[in-house]
C-alpha cells in the first residue's frame, strides 16, 4: 500500500477527552475517530488490525467446531419478552420503534435470537450439539462510555452460542472453546490470564473471563496464591471475617460534627480511625429504596449489591431522594430508625465487627458515637458487599489475596437452561422425552482486543504492534525520492520485492521530511522499518530498524527479501 494513496490522518496531539494510552494512540495514529460518546469510526489502518484479530478468532472458533453465522442487528421485542429480558435489561438496551410502531432493540448480545433460530431447526438429540458464532456490531447504552473503544457504546464482538443435550456435552465444548480462547490470546501476543467469574450460585468453573494483564486495566484481579482462585475483584468472594463477642459496649451518644460529611472529615474531627465508622449508602433498586452499610474504610461493590438484590437497575440516590428517604442531609444519615422509614437495610459482613463505632446521627451536623450492630440496629441481612482489596482473604480457602490489573477481552459462560426454559427451546431425547437445551455463550470484544494490544505494548513514541496484529509487516520509506530518481526507482523495486515475497508493506512514498516520516512510523508501530536514501544507496544498501529496537542495521539490497524473512522469523 502506497501511503500517498492511503487514508492515514495522524495527529501530533490526542484530543483532550482521550482518557487512556490506547485511546490517545488510536486517535493519533489514525486508527479511529470519535463520532459521538462511545461511538467511533474505524479508519483503514484500524480496520486492518480489527480484521487481523477477527481472522485469528475465526480460525480458532472454526477449529473448535463452531460455525459462523450472521445475525440481525435489530431484534424484535417479542423475543426479549419471551426471555424476560425486555423488562430486566434496563437502560443499556437501546429500544426503537419501526414505522408501524412495533418495538425493537439494537442487539447488545444475541441469546434470544440464536435460541429462536435453533429451536425452529433443531428438534432431536441426534442434531446436537450445535455451536454457532458471529462477528457483529453490538450496541449497549453504557452509563459511562470511556477508554476509547474499550468501553464503547457501539463495539465489535464475536459472540458464540452452543446447544447441548447434556452436561457432559457442554462441559466438553466449554473446554474446547476455553482452549480456543487460550490459543487466540496467545496468537495475539498477549500476556493474559483466564480468571474465574464464578459467583458460586451454580458452582465450579461455570464462567471465565479472559484478562489481558495491563496496569491500566479497568478490572482489578484478586489472585489467591494458596488455591489458585483468581477472579475479578467485582466478583471475588471474600471470606466473612469471624469476630469475637463485643465487650464493653458504651451507651450511644450524639455529638456535633459541623460540616463533616466525609468519612475522613468525621474520623479526623472525632479523633477516630475510618474503620471505626459505619457509613451508609443509599440507592434506589428497581424503584425501591435500599441502604447499604459499609465499614468506613471499605468500598461498596455495586455489582455484589445488585446481584444480592436481584435488581436490574441500581442507582445511587441523588441528594433529593437521599433527604426524602432518610429525613437527614447527605452524609449524616445513620442506620438507626431507617427500617421504620421503609428503607431496606443491608450490611457488609465487616460491619458486624465494629465496636462502639460512629454512624450518622440522622440530623444535620450530628453523628452518633458508640454505635453497636445488633444492639442499636439490625440489618435485614449481612452479606459480602465489599470490593476485594489488600488484606482480604479468599472466599474459597482463606488464603490472602494478591492483586493485578487486567482488561477483560473475552468471556465464556455456561448458561444452563435459562433461555431454553423461558423460551421453550426443546428437543426430543433418546426416549422421545422433551428436554430444554443446555446452553453456553462465548464472547470476545474484538474492538477491545485492538485497544488492549496497544495498552499492553507501546512506548513514548507510539504503538508497538505484536507481529500477528500489525496492520502491515513492513514500513518502507524513501528519503529524498523527489530529488534523487535512483532512490525512487530503488524504493519501488524494494516495495515490489517485499510484496512479492508475501509481506504486507506500507510504502511511505510521500514527499515528507525524514523526521516526519520516522515519527509517523514509530507512532503507527509497524514491526519492521526499511529506509532507502541517497546515503544508503551509495553502498547499494538500505537501512533496517525493528520497532522494538533503537539500533539500525544496513542490509544489502540484493538480499533484501531473505533478510526480511529472517527478521520476521525472530
Ligand atoms: P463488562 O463487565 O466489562 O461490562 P460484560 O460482562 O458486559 O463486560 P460480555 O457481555 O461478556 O461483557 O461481553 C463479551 C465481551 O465483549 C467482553 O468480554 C468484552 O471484551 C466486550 N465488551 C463488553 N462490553 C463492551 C463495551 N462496552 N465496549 C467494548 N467491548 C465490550
Ligand atoms: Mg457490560
Amino acid at each position: 500500500m502506497r501511503l500517498s494513496k492511503y487514508y492515514l490522518p495522524t495527529l501530533k496531539e490526542a484530543p483532550k477527552d482521550a482518557d487512556t494510552v490506547s485511546a490517545k494512540l488510536m486517535l493519533r495514529a489514525g486508527l479511529i475517530r470519535k463520532t459521538a460518546s462511545g461511538i467511533y469510526e474505524w479508519l483503514p489502518l484500524g480496520l486492518k488490525v480489527l480484521k487481523k484479530v477477527e481472522q485469528i478468532v475465526r480460525e480458532e472458533m472454526n477449529a473448535a467446531g463452531s460455525s459462523e453465522v450472521w445475525l440481525p442487528l435489530i431484534q424484535p421485542k417479542e423475543l426479549w419478552e419471551e426471555s424476560g429480558r425486555w423488562a430486566y435489561y434496563g437502560k443499556e438496551l437501546l429500544r426503537i420503534k419501526d414505522r408501524k410502531g412495533a418495538e425493537f432493540c439494537f442487539a447488545p448480545t444475541a441469546e434470544e435470537v440464536i435460541t429462536n433460530l435453533v429451536r425452529r431447526d433443531v428438534t432431536s438429540y441426534k442434531q446436537l450439539p450445535v455451536s454457532l458464532y458471529q462477528f457483529a456490531s453490538k450496541f449497549r447504552d453504557e452509563i459511562r462510555p470511556r477508554f476509547g473503544v474499550m468501553r464503547a457504546r457501539e463495539f465489535y464482538m464475536k459472540d458464540g452460542y452452543s446447544f447441548h443435550a447434556d452436561e457432559e456435552s457442554i462441559n466438553k465444548h466449554y473446554q474446547e472453546i476455553y482452549d480456543a480462547y487460550v490459543r487466540i490470546f496467545t496468537r495475539c501476543g498477549f500476556k493474559f490470564k483466564p480468571v474465574e467469574a464464578d459467583t458460586g450460585a451454580i458452582g465450579g468453573n461455570f464462567s471465565h473471563e479472559f484478562m489481558v494483564l495491563a496496569d491500566t486495566g479497568e478490572n482489578a484481579i484478586a489472585n489467591c496464591p494458596l488455591c489458585g482462585y483468581a477472579a475479578n475483584t467485582e466478583k471475588a468472594e471474600i471470606k466473612p471475617p469471624v469476630y469475637p463477642a463485643a465487650k464493653d459496649l458504651k451507651p450511644m451518644e450524639k455529638v456535633a460534627t459541623p460540616g463533616a460529611h466525609s468519612v475522613e472529615d468525621v474520623a479526623k474531627m472525632l479523633g477516630r480511625k475510618p474503620e471505626d465508622l459505619i457509613k451508609l449508602l443509599v440507592f434506589v433498586a428497581d424503584g425501591k429504596p435500599v441502604a447499604a452499610l459499609m465499614r468506613g474504610d471499605h468500598e461498596l461493590n455495586e455489582h455484589k449489591l445488585k446481584a444480592l438484590l436481584k435488581a436490574s437497575e441500581l442507582e445511587k440516590a441523588n441528594e433529593e431522594v437521599y433527604v426524602k428517604l432518610t429525613g437527614s442531609s447527605v452524609g449524616f444519615a445513620g442506620p438507626m430508625g431507617l427500617k421504620e422509614k421503609g428503607v431496606k437495610l443491608l450490611a457488609d459482613y465487616h460491619v458486624r465487627g465494629v465496636v462502639n463505632g460512629v454512624a450518622g446521627g440522622n440530623e444535620k451536623d450530628v453523628h452518633t458515637i458508640n454505635v453497636n450492630p445488633g444492639r442499636d440496629f439490625e440489618p435485614e441481612i449481612y452479606a459480602d458487599l465489599k470490593i476485594a482489596a489488600p488484606g482480604d482473604t479468599c472466599g474459597k480457602c482463606g488464603g490472602r489475596f494478591t492483586f493485578t490489573r487486567g482488561i477483560e477481552v473475552g468471556h465464556t459462560f455456561k448458561l444452563g437452561t435459562k433461555y431454553s426454559v423461558s423460551m421453550k427451546a426443546e428437543f426430543l431425547d433418546e426416549k422421545q422425552k422433551s428436554k430444554p437445551f443446555i446452553m453456553g455463550c462465548y464472547g470476545i470484544g474484538i474492538s477491545r482486543v485492538v485497544a488492549a494490544a496497544i495498552e499492553q505494548s507501546h512506548d513514548a513514541n507510539g504503538i508497538i504492534w505484536p507481529a500477528p496484529l500489525a496492520p502491515f509487516d513492513v514500513y518502507l520509506a524513501s528519503i529524498d525520492a523527489d530529488i534523487n530518481p535512483k532512490v525512487k526507482e530503488t524504493a519501488e523495486e524494494v516495495y515490489k520485492k517485499l510484496t512479492d515475497a508475501g509481506f504486507e508493506v506500507l510504502y511511505d512514498d510521500r514527499a515528507e521530511r525524514p523526521g516526519i516520516k520516522f515519527k509517523d512510523a514509530d507512532l503507527i508501530g509497524i514491526p519492521h522499518r526499511i529506509v532507502v536514501s541517497t546515503r544508503t544507496l551509495e553502498q547499494n544498501e538500505c537501512e533496517y530498524k525493528a520497532r522494538t529496537s533503537k539500533d539500525t542495521a544496513r542490509w544489502n539490497l540484493v538480499e533484501i527479501a531473505g533478510k526480511m524473512k529472517e527478521a520476521a522469523a525472530k
